[in-house]
C-alpha cells in the first residue's frame, strides 16, 4: 500500500512484481487497484460488497462530457482464464503512468478487471455457486452478472469488450494433428436482430484493424470461430444466444465484442505473452473506438432509438448458423512439424438462417404474483407499468398444443407448438404492462415468446406453462 503519490512510483502490477511466476490473487488485485487509483484524479474506484467485485472508472472529466463514448471492459467471468484480468491491470498501469490520454480525450472507461474472484483464486471456470457466469446474462441469477447489468443500465456504454481465453488443446484437435494457434481471437455480434450496421462495421473494419495492429506487434490473430475439428464437427462463428456478455449487451444496440486470448496447458505458462497479447488487443480496440468515436456514437444512438420506438418489423426467435459462402482457409499449427499450415475447411458455417420470425406485440402482460419474472424485469432495468384505463390493445394468450425437442446451434431446446387465443376477461389489477417500445425491444420478444429457442421458456424454474397455458400474455 502507498499513502502518498510519491511512494507510488513503483506501479508494476502484482504479476510483474512476481516475475510472472504466479497469477495475481484477488486480494493482491484489490490492493493494487487501491494503490493505482490514488495516483491520479482520472481514477475512481468502487468495490461492490459481498463478492468484492472491483470497478474502476477512468475519465478526465468524471463522466461529465456526454459527447465522449462510454466504453465497458470486463474480464474473467471464467476464473480459469486470468490473462484478461492481468491485461486490464497492465492497462491501468499504463493510464497511471500518464499514457493513453489521447484515448481519454474521446472516451470514458468502466473497467471490471475480474468478475469472478472465487474462480480466480480457485482456478475454476465457474463461480462459488457453480454457475457459468457467461451463460447467466439472460436470467441474471448471480450477484456478479446482476452487478454488471445494473452498471450497464446506469451508464449505457456505447461499446463493450468481454475478455476471455480459449483452449486450443482439446483431445479431438490433438488427434486431428492440427490446432488453433492464434494469440488472440476477436468475435463480432452474431444475433440477426442486431443492427446490420453494427455487425458490418465490426466485420469489415474492426477485425482487420485489430489484426493489422496485433500482427505488427508480433501477435497472431483470427476472427473468433469455434467448433471443429473439421471432418468431425462443423465450425462456425460463436453463439447467437443472448445469455452471454457480448450478445446480451449487443441486443441493446451496444457495439459489443468478445476477445478470446489463447490459454495455456496450465494457469501460469506463457502468462507474460498471454497478458501482453490481450493488452495489445484491448489497446487496439480502444484506438479504433477513439478514432471513430463520432461514428460509433451515431450508429449506436440510431439503433437504440429504433429499439425504443419499437420500429422493428420483426424479431428472429429461431435460427441456426449455416453455410452461405465458400470454404474457409484457416491457418492451423501442425502438431507434428510445429509449422503453420493452411487448411481448407469445407464445413464452415459463416451466416445465420432465421427459421422463425415473430411480429413484436405492443407489449406483454406479466402477472404481479410472478416474483421471478418481476425480478427478471428489475435486474435488467426493464420498464414496466400499471395497466391504465386507456387499454393498450387486444390481449392474446398462447395455448400450448404440442412440443418437440429441437437441436439448434448444438443445443437442445423445447420447440412448442402454440395457438394464439384472443381473450377479453383480464383483470387489469393483476398484471403489469411491459411495453416493447423500449431499449429492450428485441431482447424482450426473444426472452418472452414461447417459441423462442433461447427464451425464458427454456428455463424450468420460470414455470411459464401452467395447465397448457402460457403465462405471459401478448398485447397487440
Ligand atoms: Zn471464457
Amino acid at each position: 500500500m502507498c499513502i502518498f503519490i510519491s511512494a507510488c512510483n513503483n506501479i508494476d502490477t502484482p504479476l510483474e512484481k512476481n516475475n510472472y511466476n504466479r497469477i495475481t490473487t484477488h486480494d493482491e488485485l484489490l490492493d493494487y487497484i487501491r494503490d493505482v487509483s490514488k495516483t491520479s484524479a482520472i481514477f475512481r474506484l468502487k468495490i461492490f460488497e459481498g463478492k468484492k467485485i472491483p470497478l474502476i472508472f477512468v475519465s478526465e472529466d468524471n463522466f461529465r462530457d456526454k459527447n465522449k463514448l462510454t466504453v465497458l471492459l470486463f474480464a474473467q467471468q471464467h476464473g480459469n482464464e486470468p490473462a484478461g484480468k492481468e491485461a486490464l491491470l497492465l492497462l491501468l498501469k499504463e493510464f497511471a503512468r500518464g499514457g493513453g490520454r489521447h484515448l481519454l480525450a474521446n472516451m470514458n472507461l468502466l473497467i471490471f478487471p475480474s468478475l469472478n474472484p472465487y474462480g480466480n483464486d480457485n482456478n475454476t471456470r465457474r463461480n462459488d455457486n457453480d454457475f457459468d457466469l457467461n451463460r447467466n446474462h439472460l436470467i441474471l441469477s448471480q450477484a456478479e452478472t446482476k452487478i454488471l447489468h445494473k452498471l450497464f443500465s446506469e451508464y449505457l456504454p456505447e461499446a463493450a469488450l468481454d475478455m476471455h481465453e480459449y483452449n486450443p488443446y482439446g483431445k479431438d484437435w490433438l488427434e486431428y494433428g492440427f490446432r488453433k494457434n492464434f494469440d488472440v481471437q476477436l468475435g463480432t455480434l452474431t444475433n440477426p436482430n442486431i443492427s446490420r450496421k453494427i455487425i458490418d462495421l465490426q466485420k469489415n473494419e474492426v477485425i482487420p484493424y485489430i489484426k493489422t495492429s496485433l500482427n505488427k506487434q508480433g501477435f497472431s490473430f483470427n476472427e473468433y470461430i469455434l467448433g471443429g475439428p473439421p471432418k468431425i464437427r462443423r465450425m462456425r462463428f460463436s453463439t447467437i444466444d443472448i445469455d452471454d456478455g457480448r450478445q446480451s449487451f449487443g441486443m441493446l444496440g451496444t457495439f459489443s465484442m468478445i476477445l478470446e486470448g489463447m490459454n495455456s496447458l496450465d494457469q501460469i505458462q506463457e502468462i507474460n505473452r498471454r497478458s501482453k497479447a490481450q493488452l495489445a488487443a484491448v489497446l487496439a480496440f480502444l484506438e479504433y473506438l477513439s478514432d471513430n468515436s463520432a461514428l460509433i456514437k451515431k450508429i449506436v444512438l440510431e439503433e437504440r432509438r429504433n429499439l425504443s420506438l419499437n420500429n422493428n418489423l420483426r424479431t428472429a426467435i429461431r435460427m441456426e448458423h449455416t453455410k452461405l459462402k465458400d470454404n474457409l482457409s484457416l491457418s492451423l499449427l501442425s502438431i507434428k512439424t510445429g509449422m503453420d499450415t493452411t487448411i481448407n475447411i469445407n464445413n464452415f458455417h459463416d451466416s445465420i438462417a432465421v427459421k422463425h420470425f415473430i411480429m413484436p406485440p405492443k407489449g406483454y402482460l406479466v402477472s404481479k404474483s410472478d416474483s421471478l419474472l418481476l425480478d427478471f424485469l428489475r435486474n435488467h432495468s426493464i420498464h414496466y407499468q400499471e395497466i391504465r384505463n386507456d387499454i393498450y390493445g387486444q390481449i392474446y394468450k398462447y395455448i400450448i398444443i404440442g412440443k418437440q425437442l429441437s437441436i439448434d446451434e448444438e443445443l437442445e431446446n423445447d420447440f412448442y407448438k402454440v395457438e394464439k387465443v384472443r381473450i377479453n376477461d383480464v383483470d387489469n389489477s393483476l398484471y403489469y404492462f411491459v411495453p416493447t417500445a423500449q431499449l429492450y425491444s428485441h431482447f424482450l420478444v426473444t426472452a418472452f415468446e414461447p417459441q423462442s429457442q433461447i427464451g425464458l421458456v427454456q428455463y424450468d424454474n420460470y414455470k411459464l406453462i401452467v395447465d397448457g397455458e402460457y403465462q405471459i400474455l401478448r398485447v397487440e
